[in-house]
Parts: structure tokens; sequence; C-alpha cells
């Protein structure tokens, strides 16, 4: 029968949607036998009826006098009766935890009658008396509305008056004159009395733990947290125990494991002659709870054995609060404890080899989010001081060094042995030097796919972006933030590029062993083991391959050794950084036919020693090249610069001269959606042909040394079949044309970059024209959203998230809904046109855990992602592939 009150007797754990975690946990430990208080649950049902009408369900009340009179009868007390009169707790209790975001009232039951019975039966008055006022302050507050600084400053003033500074210090007496004191207040304030009818007390308090749903805390914790707003809240009346009544009474938290470390042993602290509330607040400093067993060694044996229990029954760290009354031992709550990322992969590989768990259970209690916190350095105190400014957790880890506002100093100074931290408005290939030099780099421009977010991503180099709240003074050589601190070249600051934030000063890092250990093979600590031991099972039962996005040969080591199954993207505008830059240039300046055609040969011998470099690192892996992507005028000075050296110098430099007029001829007001990708290669004659020689002959090289290079080309943000069919003629050509010359058959499967929802949409179309799909999500977010990815995410989404248009960026976890439609479409029309299509994702999400497991749903081929994230991307590709087996 369906019924809106639940005695603990009644529940289990698998009830929280109805009875909230806390109930459906005491409801279980009811059944296991444990020393609960009594008491009985109030089900969120209730309270979504509560919520919609204004009024509770007319059975209600009903039910509560059943529920009563049978935790009555349990506790052996009465609800009002004045000689040992029964005082409850109120507590509300969701689906989800959502701590100290809803009401809480103790204490009910107490009243003008039944607080002198309650002196009797404790022998102690001053805690009869205190425990009324408390009762007033809360529920005057809490269900009364009366304001709580109001109760606050009538305490302050009888403090004051008695001449004593602590809570404590008032007597039996003064805590008489403080209730009555608060009677008067909430008389005053409201033009109630304090109902005296403890069976009114806790109807009302049940009803203001429903509306506590809504209160404002609740419903901004619950938009952060992406709770659902329609849950309610379930509210559990227990029987009130009392850790204050003495030497022999206590109060404490226990866990069954370490949640720090995942060690084994029982954790926790206690507080002797204490309520719960004083753990909280600190008051006093808790002892270790081993101590508890000199204390009370009886109640510490008979934790121990409950701690046992609950840990085989749950099968997972519990974590326990507990009360002594009088000696007698009392579970107030219990759930499935929180814990660090070190804890969780522990604790999951310890239970296993306990034989608590199966393996794939072990496995679905890690997450990629958690290894990634394990793979990079991190501040350990960060989050206890105030950031000096935050910008977008753009590549994780944690570094310290000195501020430098221009690359060729970070390159010195780092060259010198100083640790830096490059800062600069936005970053351009042209910092390339400066962000390898740096330990980390902050921009104040640009959101998690600008240059200097997918650069430092691929170095695994810390970086916050878009931190708006910066101004660089270049001129002063110094940054300012919006509270008015200013930091001045050389001045030390630490970044957490996992947290979005730089502080002032040195933080103390904490290094990662597992980064270092998962690198390098070498066998370390119970962690790195439990961690080696996630990602093995992973890679046993995982669809999904793992790919990686590198651009240089010491990248693809590295990916390959972090477990990556080829390459995913080699963007080959990054063979253009630096020195090599003037390569570039040169194509764009030849003025004829010649000159172009010598340009563009001077390109050709470092692709191929790059090519033939990265192909040997991923021998026998698939590594697919990318053609220039990037408007060409990314690779000319900035516009602005260049025109005030021209219009001020004496006699303009004629090299200068020329180059604003190229620059001018190329400028365009949206270059994201300008001359680039396929455009290119069919606008620039000999682009096309240069690329793909110098790929065939690295491949023809690689070939000649006995090697198994399975290079692959891909050609960027086509939106028309007609495109890639034109391009791919000329890919054909050369080919063969290196075939012919070097007497190697070189052959290389021919794909495509999906991103462009044209592109998505006229999938069957472009399949029939490629060997392979890659999904560039991060054009594709751009080009579905129509939002500018460097842009976007530093202006305005802060106002959308707290709006709730948006409960993240698009462009780092998949737009399901939207993008991710488009991809579902393509892949079924992509393959229904050519069966043996391969399909990747090669954007930022390929590498974002909570957007692996839609890829796995779509049935992609694999992932690529930055060489760091491989090993998350391992891990979430398994769990995507064992959730997809559940029934
Ligand atoms: C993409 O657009 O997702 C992509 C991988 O290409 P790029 O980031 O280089 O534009
Ligand atoms: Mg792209």
């Amino acid at each position: 029968m369906n019924h809106y009150v639940y005695e603990f007797s009644e529940g289990s754990r698998d009830m929280a949607d109805l009875l909230g975690g806390k109930g459906a946990n005491l409801a279980e430990m009811t059944r296991l036998g444990l020393p609960v208080p009594p008491g009985f649950t109030v089900t969120t049902t209730a309270c979504r009826a509560f919520l919609a009408t204004g009024v509770e369900p007319p059975e209600l009340a009903g039910e509560v006098a059943h529920a009563l009179a049978a935790l009555e009868r349990a506790a052996g007390r009465g609800l009002g009766r004045a000689g040992d009169p029964l005082l409850l707790s109120v507590r509300s209790g969701g689906r989800y935890s959502m701590p100290g975001m809803m009401e809480t009232i103790l204490d009910i039951g107490l009243c003008d009658a039944t607080v002198a019975g309650l002196a009797k039966a404790s022998g102690q008055k001053r805690f009869a008396w205190d425990s009324y006022r408390r009762l007033l302050q809360m529920f005057g507050h809490t269900v009364m509305g009366v304001d709580g600084e109001l109760f606050e400053r009538t305490l302050a003033a009888l403090k004051a008056g008695r001449g004593v500074a602590g809570d404590h210090e008032l007597d039996a007496a003064d805590l008489i004159l403080l209730t009555e004191q608060f009677k008067a207040l909430i008389h005053r304030e409201t033009g109630e009395r304090f109902p005296q009818d403890p069976v009114e007390q806790l109807h009302r308090a049940i009803r203001a733990v429903f509306a506590s749903w809504n209160g404002e805390r609740a419903r901004v914790y619950r938009r952060r947290d992406h709770i659902p707003d329609d849950l309610g809240t379930a509210v559990t009346v227990q029987a009130m125990v009392f850790g204050n009544l003495g030497e022999d009474s206590g109060t404490g938290v226990a866990f069954t494991r370490d949640p720090a470390t995942g060690e084994r042993g029982v954790y926790g602290d206690y507080l002797s002659d204490a309520q719960g509330e004083d753990v909280v607040s600190g008051v006093r400093d808790a002892v270790p709870l081993a101590r508890l067993k000199q204390l009370a060694p009886r109640a510490y044996v008979e934790l121990s054995d409950h701690l046992r229990t609950l840990e085989r029954h749950y099968q997972d760290l519990c974590d326990v609060e507990f009360t002594l009354e009088r000696g007698k031992l009392w579970i107030l709550q219990t759930r499935v404890g929180k814990r660090t990322a070190e804890a969780a992969f522990r604790i999951a590989y310890d239970l296993l080899d306990e034989r608590l768990i199966d393996r794939h259970e072990a496995l679905s209690r890690v997450s990629g989010a958690q290894l990634t916190r394990l793979l990079f350095p991190c501040f350990a105190t960060s989050n206890d001081v105030a950031p000096l400014a935050t910008g977008i957790a753009a590549s994780p880890g944690a570094a310290v060094g000195a501020v430098v506002f221009d690359s060729a100093t970070a390159v010195r100074r780092a060259a010198a042995g100083e640790p830096v931290v490059l800062v600069r408005t936005e970053t351009t290939p042209d910092d390339l030097p400066g962000m390898i030099a740096a330990r980390a780099v902050l921009t104040t421009r640009g959101g998690k796919t600008s240059h200097a977010a997918v650069v430092a991503r691929g170095m695994g180099r810390v970086c916050v972006c878009g931190a708006e709240s910066v101004v660089v003074d270049l001129e002063r050589r110094s940054l300012t933030t919006r509270s008015g601190v200013t930091v001045r070249e050389g001045d030390t600051v630490s970044v957490d590029g996992t947290a979005g934030t730089v502080h002032l000063g040195a933080l103390p890092l904490t290094a990662s062993d597992v980064g270092r250990a998962l690198e390098s093979g070498e066998r370390t600590g119970p962690l790195s083991q439990a961690v080696r031991r996630a990602l093995s099972h992973a890679d046993r039962v995982r669809r999904l391959e793992v790919r990686a996005n590198a651009d240089t040969p010491e990248d693809a080591a590295r990916a390959r050794r972090f477990g990556a199954q080829g390459i995913g993207l080699c963007r080959t505008e990054h063979m253009f950084l630096g020195e090599r830059k003037a390569l570039v240039e040169a194509v764009i300046l030849a003025d004829d036919e010649a000159a172009r055609e010598q340009a563009l040969a001077a390109l050709l011998p470092p692709q191929r020693s790059d090519f033939t470099a990265i192909l040997a690192a991923m021998d026998g892996l698939p590594v697919t090249i990318r053609l220039l992507d990037p408007p060409l005028h990314e690779f000319l000075p900035d516009r602005t610069e260049l025109a005030v050296r021209v219009a001020t110098a004496a006699s303009p430099d004629p090299h200068d001269v020329q180059l604003l007029a190229a620059v001018e001829r190329m400028h365009e007001r949206n270059p994201m959606l300008g001359l680039r990708g396929v455009r290119l290669a069919l606008a620039v004659p000999g682009l096309v042909a240069v690329q793909v020689r110098a790929i065939a002959e690295a491949v023809a090289q690689r070939m000649r040394d006995g090697g198994h290079p399975r290079a692959e080309i891909m050609i960027p943000l086509v939106g028309a079949v007609e495109e890639l069919r034109l391009v791919r003629a000329e890919v054909e050509r050369v080919l063969a044309e290196v075939s012919g010359e070097t007497g190697q058959s070189v052959r290389c499967p021919v794909g495509t970059m999906i991103e462009l929802p044209r592109a998505a949409l006229t999938a069957g179309r472009i399949a029939q024209a490629a060997d392979f799909f890659s999904f560039g999500t991060n054009d594709l977010t751009q080009t579905t959203w129509g939002l500018s990815r460097d842009d976007a995410e530093a202006s305005f989404f802060p106002g959308y998230l707290d709006k709730g248009i948006l409960s993240g960026s698009p462009f780092e976890t998949l737009d399901e809904e939207g993008v991710g439609r488009l991809i579902t479409i393509a892949v079924r029309e992509g393959r229904a046109a050519h069966p043996r299509l391969t399909t990747g994702v090669c954007g930022e999400h390929g590498g974002d855990p909570a957007s692996i497991d839609f890829f796995h749903r779509a049935g992609i081929d694999y992932v690529s992602c930055s060489p760091f994230r491989v090993p998350s991307a391992r891990l979430e590709a398994g769990r995507a592939a064992l959730v997809a087996k559940l029934p």
C-alpha cells in the first residue's frame, strides 16, 4: 500500500528515492539489528504533495500519529510526558546528499510542562534548560521565521551582563532567564506564542523541513550539482539521544577505512561530553577515534563490530555518526562515504582483493575524472586560500613560478634555471618557445579551445585561460586584478589548472607519483598498482580505441607510453611555429610562380623529417595527419602592430611594407568561418601537393627502413562532398607519383573531419569519398551553436550558467542533444553509404570523461585526446562498455 510514513523497520536502502539517503540507511541499519534510536521517515512524495498544494496530504497527520505511537513504545517514553519526556529530532534528507542546505530541528517535545521532567530524568538542570533555549532558538527561527540574529543578540546581551564570554559559562538560572527572553522575543516578533503542544511542534517542524527544499541555499546547491528541482526531501523523525550528559557520554564520526588515503583500518574523531553540533562547530578539539578504546573500551569494541558489519553489508567505505549516552552506543546515521581520488582507487581494489566486490564493480567505482586528478601535481591547500583571480581550468595540474609577460623573457629566465609563469592576453604561435619554457600559462582571454589551452594541454603544461578580471600592463610589466592587487614581473604566483585559479605566492606542491609510474612503467606503491589494475581491466572490456592528438615525435612517444593506440590528430600547422614560420610567410609573399614553387619546396624537408620521426614513434599504429587548417594570416605578424611600425618608421622596412599589404589583403572579419581548412587547400595551388609529398616520402622512407608506417590523410572543414573529391584526387595523384618515384607502394586512407553541420547532414554523400570520418567537435560545437570557441566561455557563459541555460560548457562536455544528434546522424548515414567507414572524435571532447560514454553509445570507433588524457580516456571507455552491458 502507498503511504506517506515509513517506520524504520519498514524501509530499506533501496528506497532512497522515497525515504532519502538518510532515511533509507537508517531503515537498513535497523533491519541489520544495529542500535539505531527508533524513528520513522515521512516520504519525498508527501513533500512533493505539500510543495504542489501548500498543504500536507490529509492522510499525513494520522499516519504520523500512528508511527509516533510505535516510536514511543520503542523508546519507552512519551512525547509531552511531564515525567520523562521523549524528545525528537526532525531532519531533512533527500535522494542526494545536500549537507547543511536544508533545515534540522532538534529537541522537539520540550515545553514548559516537560523541561522540569527532563531535568529530573537526566539529573542535569542546566542541560535541560539549555536544550529548551536551543529549541526556542531553532524553532523560532526556522519554523516561525524570526530573524536568527535577534536570538544571538539576546544571548550576547545576557553574557555581557554576566561578564562571561562562552555559552557554557551560563548557569541554569541564566538559561531559565534566557528561555523567558526568547519566548518574549518570539511573541513580539510574530504576535504568536511558542507552541506548548509537542505534537503541534512536530507537525510544524515537518512542514518547515518540507519548505526548506525550496530555500535559496538548497536551490543554488542543486543547480551547481545538477540535482533535479522536483525530487523533494524526506523528513526523518527520530528519538533524540544525548552525548552531553557527562564523561561517559560523547559523540563522534567513524569511517570504515581512511577516506583520504584509502588505507585499511578504522578512522574518525571523538568528542566526549558533547552533541553533534559541537563537533561541527569545532568549539573543542576532537580526539582520534582510537582514544575511545581507552575511554570506553566496551563501546569501542561494539562500534568496531558495527563498522565491520556495515562495510560487509554495503561492500564499500561507510561513514557513521554515533553517540554514546551514558555508556550506551547509538548509531545515528550511515552512508557510503565520500573519498578522495586516491582513496577511491585503493579502496576499490582492496575490496576486490577481499572478495567483497568483483572486477566490474571495482572498475565502476573509479572514474576518469579521479584519475585525471591523480595524474597531475596539485596544491593540497588551494581550496583554503582566496585566489588572486579565477579563469577557465584549461589544462590540469599545478605549478609555481615567477610571472613573465613575453615569450623571450620566459625563455631567458627559464634557461637561467628560474621557474616561470607566462602571462599573456592570449597566446599566438609566436609564444610557443615561451610556453615550452614556462611551468604554467595564464591568459586573460579565450576558452577551453583557445590556442593557449590546446597547446598547453598537448604539452601537459598547466594552463588557466580567460581570467578576465586580470588586466595586463605590458608597459609597466605588471598585472592588476579586479580587487586592485598588482603583481610585477618576477613576483611569484601559483597556478592551479585543475581548479582554474591563480594565487599570490608559492603554495606547497604535491607531485604526482601516479603520472610518473604510469609513464615509466615502473612498479611503485599500492596506489599506482590499483590504477594500473583499473586501466588493464578497462583495456580488456572497452570497445572504443583511444588515440592521441600529437604533433611532435616527443608527444607521440609519450602518448604511446600512456597507452595510446595511434594518433587521431596531428595538426600540421604546429610544425610551422617559431623559426619555421618564415617558411609559410615566404609562400604567402611569393609574387610569381617561380618564387611560389621555391617557397613551397622549402616546406618539404622539415615536414618530411617530422613525419618520419612521428611515424617511427607510432610504428605499426595509425597516424592521422591533418592538412593545414588555420587561415594563413595566422602565420603573419599582428595587423595593428605592423601598421604602427610602418606608419612610425622614418623609412619603413620594405619587407614590413610587403607584409602589411599581405596582411591587409588577407584580413577577414570572421576568420574562423573564412579561408581555412579545405578551402585553403583549394585556394592555394601546390599546398596540398607539398604536404602529401612530405607524408608519402616519409612513409616510403619508413618502409625502406623496415618500419610499418600507417599514415592517414585528413582534410579539415569539409562542407560539401565536391570539396573532398577535388582534394582527394590531388592527394591520390601525389601518392601515385611518390610510389612511382620511390618504388614503394605508398597507400594512405584519405578521410575528412566532420566539423560543420552541413557535413554531418550530408554525411551519406561525403562518406562516398571518405575512408574515415573524424569529428572535430570543437568546430562542430562552435558551428552548431553559432558560438565563438575563442570568446564565449570567458564572456557570457558565466551568466548562462547562473540562469540555468547551460549546466556546463558545451566546449568541455559534449552537448548530446544538439551536437550529439548531428554526430549520430552522420555516423548512421555515413556507415549506410560506406559500411567500412572508420569514425573517430578528435576534438577536446575525445578526452572528456563525461562525453566518452556518449561516444561509446553513438558507435564511434575511437576517441583521440592530448597524451596526458589518454589514461583517463581508456578508463572511461572501459566504464562506458560496462555500463552499456547493464540490464
Ligand atoms: C576540432 O575542431 O574539433 C578540431 C579537432 O580541430 P581544431 O581544434 O584544430 O580546429
Ligand atoms: Mg577544427
